[in-house]
C-alpha cells in the first residue's frame, strides 16, 4: 500500500511494510533546543514515539539517526545528541543504547549490543561533513546498521543529505507516522481546502517567503502579510515606512506579488497601522501610527490595534488557516501583542471548526508565549522550511528518494 501526495510521489508507509524482527534505521528530527545538556522542548522527540513504539512492538531493533545544530562536519561536544538518550529511554520505556559515532566501529558495536525491542541512538550525523554532501559511501555506512529504512524526519525532507536521500539507494524504505500526518494536513490544505482559506505570512525576510507567496496566491482566498516583510510590500505601494526593515532589492518582487493577487482576485491584507519606536530596545517609548504610513525616523515593530482586529476577524471567520512567521518582533514582550493575538485567533478558529496549520520554530515560540497549547491548533508542523517548500510545490528530496516508480 502506498500513499500519494500532491507531488504525485508514491510512498510506502511503515505500517504496510511487514516489519517484524528486523533492524530498522530511522531518520528522525531530534534537532531540539538544548541548553547546557538540558532539553528545553521535547516535542520533536515525542512526535516520533508512535513510529518508534510501532517498531518496538514488532520486535524490531530501532536505530535512530539525527542531526543537532551545525557542528560543521567535526565532532563537537556542544552538539552531542547524548542527552537525548536518557530522555528517550524514559519516554519509550525501553533501553536506549547511545553510540558515540554514527558510522564506523563504535556505531557497529552499539548496534550489535542492542537486542531486538531496544533502541540505538547514533551520535550527530553532522559530525561528518559527508552527511550534508549526500555522500554515497557515508550513506552506505549508515545503511549497514539495518535492513530497512524509515523516514520520520519531516523537518529534514527538504534537504538532500546522505541520511535523507542517498541512504534510500541502499535499503528498502517507507515513511513513518509523523511524516504521513504532516503530508496529509498539508496536502489537504493545498489540494481541497475548506473555504475561506486564509494564509498569514510574517517573519523578517521577504526573500525567504517569495516563492511560497506566489504559490499561496493560487490557493487562498485571503493572504495576510505581517512582520518585518510587510514593510517591503508597503514600500512597493509608495507608503512611507520610516526606518522599518526594508529589502530594497525585493520591492519589485513585492509589487509583482501584489499584482498577482489583484489579478487573481485574492484579498491581500497589509498592516493598516503599526506600533513604532525610535530605537529597538525593550523599554523604548512606543507610539501607534494613525495610518499605514510610518513617520521619518520611526521603526515598525508590531502591527497596530486596528490591524490586529482586522487580522483576527479574518482568521476567526476562516475554515482553513495556514500561518508561518510572527507579525512583530515577538521576542521582546512589548512588541509581541500582535503575534499573540494571531495565535489566540488561531485557537479560536480551531474551536470554531476550522483546520488550522502552522509551521516554523518562531511561530511555535509565539504559540508558547501566547499560552496557546499545540492541541488547540489542528496541526503544528515540526518542519518550518519543509512545510514552506512543500506548499511552494517543490519536490522534497527526502520523499523523491523514497518514491516508488
Ligand atoms: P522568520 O525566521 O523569517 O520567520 O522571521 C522571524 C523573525 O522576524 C523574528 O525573529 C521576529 O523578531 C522578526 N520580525 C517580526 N516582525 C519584525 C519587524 N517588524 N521588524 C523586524 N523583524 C521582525
Amino acid at each position: 500500500m502506498t500513499t500519494e501526495n500532491k507531488t504525485m510521489l508514491r510512498l510506502a508507509k511503515v505500517q504496510d511494510s511487514h516489519l517484524k524482527d528486523k533492524s530498522v534505521v530511522v531518520r528522525v528530527d531530534y534537532n531540539v533546543p538544548m541548553k547546557d545538556g538540558v532539553i528545553k522542548d521535547d516535542t520533536r522527540i515525542r512526535e516520533t514515539l508512535k513510529t518508534v513504539k510501532y517498531l518496538l512492538d514488532a520486535n524490531c531493533k530501532v536505530v535512530l539517526m539525527a542531526h543537532l545544530g551545525r557542528p560543521k562536519g567535526k565532532a563537537d561536544p556542544k552538539y552531542t545528541l547524548a542527552p537525548v538518550a536518557p530522555h528517550l529511554e524514559k519516554l519509550a520505556g525501553v533501553k536506549v543504547h547511545f553510540a558515540s559515532d554514527c558510522v564506523g566501529p563504535e556505531a557497529a558495536k552499539a548496534v550489535k549490543a542492542a537486542k531486538n525491542g531496544e533502541i540505538v541512538l547514533l551520535e550527530n550525523l553532522r559530525y561528518h561533513a559527508e552527511e550534508e554532501k549526500n555522500d554515497e559511501a557515508f550513506a552506505r555506512g549508515l545503511a549497514a546498521h539495518g535492513e530497512f529504512f524509515v523516514q520520520e524526519a519531516f523537518g529534514a525532507l527538504h534537504r538532500a543529505h546522505s541520511s535523507t536521500a542517498a541512504i534510500a539507494k541502499f535499503l528498502p524504505g517507507a515513511i513513518g507516522f509523523l511524516v504521513q500526518k504532516e503530508l496529509e494536513y498539508l496536502d489537504k490544505a493545498m489540494v481541497s481546502p475548506v473555504r475561506p482559506f486564509v494564509a498569514i505570512i510574517g517573519g523578517a525576510k521577504v526573500s525567504d517567503k517569495i516563492d511560497v507567496l506566489y504559490s499561496l496566491i493560487d490557493k487562498v482566498d485571503t493572504v495576510i502579510i505581517g512582520g518585518g516583510m510587510a514593510y517591503t510590500f508597503l514600500a512597493a505601494q509608495q507608503t512611507n515606512i520610516g526606518k522599518s526593515l526594508l529589502e530594497a532589492d525585493k520591492v519589485e518582487e513585492a509589487r509583482k506579488i501584489i499584482m498577482k493577487a489583484f489579478k487573481k482576485n485574492v484579498e491581500m491584507l497589509l498592516p493598516a497601522d503599526h506600533v513604532v519606536v525610535k530605537e529597538i530596545k525593550p523599554d523604548a517609548a512606543k507610539e501607534v501610527t494613525q495610518s499605514m504610513a510610518i513617520g521619518d525616523g520611526w521603526i515598525g515593530v508590531d502591527i497596530g490595534p486596528r490591524t490586529e482586529m482586522l487580522f483576527v476577524d479574518k482568521i476567526k471567520a476562516a475554515k482553513t488557516v495556514f500561518w508561518n512567521g510572527p507579525v512583530g518582533i515577538f521576542e521582546t514582550p512589548a512588541f509581541a501583542g500582535g503575534s499573540i493575538a494571531v495565535a489566540k485567533a488561531m485557537a479560536e478558529a480551531t474551536r470554531n471548526g476550522a483546520t488550522t496549520i502552522l509551521g516554523g520554530g518562531d511561530t511555535l515560540s509565539v504559540l508558547k508565549t501566547a499560552g496557546v497549547k499545540t492541541a488547540q491548533i489542528s496541526h503544528c508542523s515540526t518542519g518550518g522550511g519543509a512545510s514552506l517548500e512543500f506548499i511552494e510545490g517543490k519536490m522534497l528530496p527526502g520523499l523523491v528518494a523514497l518514491s516508488q516508480k
